[in-house]
């Protein structure tokens, strides 16, 4: 690995590490503490504020895992005839107690009748109006019939404070009559965009504009957390509209964040009004894209302050702003698991930063196989929509080539769809 050249232009040696960067932000922003009682529609992907435990069997009788015939155990020798009495249906149950040589025909999820001890298929069993006739007869008591609790016993620990509630959970406190649950509160996040340049989606474009498309991006990204959205739209480039904007979101939001203006131009707003008015450090990060990041506090926020360029937008989100939300949110913020892959082609690179850069991961009879997607500009977001993984070269590499394993971040980490 070639030696970063000490005067180099992209080593800067006051730049923050990702790890650096990432063990700061996760140092600030703790978990909110803040509890609320949601219905159980209102429940997926929050964190669950208090331990919960079975309050009852499921199921709650013994019940039939079969379409059949509830028969007494004594009675399931190959050849009997037996007298079919009655009908359990889900829902329905029969009222009456089996006796010897007597069969009650019985539906899945129905409840197994007193004194019936196991089920045969209505498969194995030869049936005329009122008898039917057994073609098996080697049955144990049991057989077929989830027993009460069978799934869940009422007293079993369900889930820890501070679990994820996913599809399976849901499921699981419906099935138990949980209808509402203690859960965290979602963080507020509220999000704007800063540029003169910029038009909403549904304006026709002036001279010199370009479409708001950052504050799309983000919203899309932030629809995979637990949170709460504030768009406060697009701010303009003077130091009141931006210093208006964060005062608003500071009073209420858990989380600001903004796009652009973090640079040193006459523009970078920003910096200067937080440099005045919050606690913020401006970071040069070594990351590429993403090296210019703001992040400190505005009001009572945690405030993100996320370069313009719509790339380097989607990669600090990914790196940096989705494990403090996990963390505000409750969840374990566990670094991405990222892959070896073999490179196809060669890649580029300048010692300094660490790149991510956009690339497609495949298979093929070697395994994982990985090449670049589209241009690598921060601005050319469109391989981003091309690309489904990162490969991620380490700081100090002057780029790899083809033949070369490497390390791939693939987007189903960092880019979960809701
Ligand atoms: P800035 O950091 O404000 O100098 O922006 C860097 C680059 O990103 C410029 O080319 C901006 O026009 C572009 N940019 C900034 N904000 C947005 C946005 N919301 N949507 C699309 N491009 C943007
Ligand atoms: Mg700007």
């Amino acid at each position: 690995m070639p030696e970063a050249a000490p005067g180099c232009d992209e080593f800067d040696p006051n730049a923050k590490t990702l790890e650096q960067a990432r063990t700061a932000i996760l140092e600030a922003c703790q978990r909110l503490e803040e509890l609320e009682t949601v219905a159980l529609e209102q429940a997926l992907g929050r964190t669950l504020a208090e331990p919960l435990a079975a309050r009852i069997d499921v199921p709650p009788a013994a019940v039939s895992a079969m379409d059949g015939y509830a028969l007494r155990a004594t009675d399931a020798a190959k050849g009997a005839r037996l007298a079919l009495v009655g009908t359990s249906a889900a829902g329905h149950p029969w009222d009456g107690e089996l006796q010897p040589g007597q069969c009650v025909r019985i539906l899945t999820g129905a409840v197994i009748p007193d004194g019936a001890e196991l089920v045969v298929m209505q498969e194995q069993v030869e049936r005329d109006d009122a008898t039917i006739l057994l073609h098996n007869g080697d049955l144990a008591t049991g057989h077929n019939i989830r027993g009460p609790g069978g799934d869940t016993a009422a007293g079993t620990p369900l889930y820890a404070a501070g679990t994820t509630l996913g599809a399976a959970e849901i499921g699981v406190l419906a099935s138990q009559g949980i209808a509402r649950v203690k859960v965290l509160r979602r963080p507020r996040v509220a999000f704007f965009s800063t540029g003169d340049e910029l038009v909403p989606v549904d304006q026709p474009l002036g001279p010199g504009q370009i479409h708001d498309s950052n504050r799309h991006t983000l919203r899309a990204l932030l629809a995979a957390y637990p949170v709460e959205v504030q768009d406060y739209g697009v701010i303009r480039d003077t130091e009141d509209a931006v210093r208006e904007a964060l005062t608003r979101a500071g009073a209420t939001a858990d989380v600001i964040i903004t796009t652009g203006g973090v640079s040193v131009g006459d523009a970078d707003h920003v910096t200067r009004v937080l440099q005045a008015s919050g606690q913020v450090g401006f970071w040069k990060l070594a990351i590429k894209p993403g090296r210019p990041l703001a992040f400190g506090h505005f009001g009572q926020a945690h405030f993100f302050g996320l370069p313009g360029n719509p790339v380097a937008v989607m990669t600090t989100f990914a790196l940096l702003v989705r494990p403090a939300l996990q963390q505000l949110a409750g969840r374990a913020a566990t670094a991405p698991q990222t892959l070896n892959a073999r490179l196809l082609e060669d890649l580029h690179k300048t010692p300094g930063r660490k790149d991510f850069q956009r690339a497609v991961l495949e298979t093929d009879e070697r395994g994982w196989v990985v090449r670049a997607a589209g241009g690598q500009g921060s601005h050319q977001l469109r391989a981003m929509s091309e690309a489904n993984a990162y490969v991620v070269l380490p700081r100090e590499s002057a780029g790899a080539r083809a033949g070369d394993w490497v390390e791939v971040l693939p987007f189903r980490e960092i880019f979960p769809t809701p």
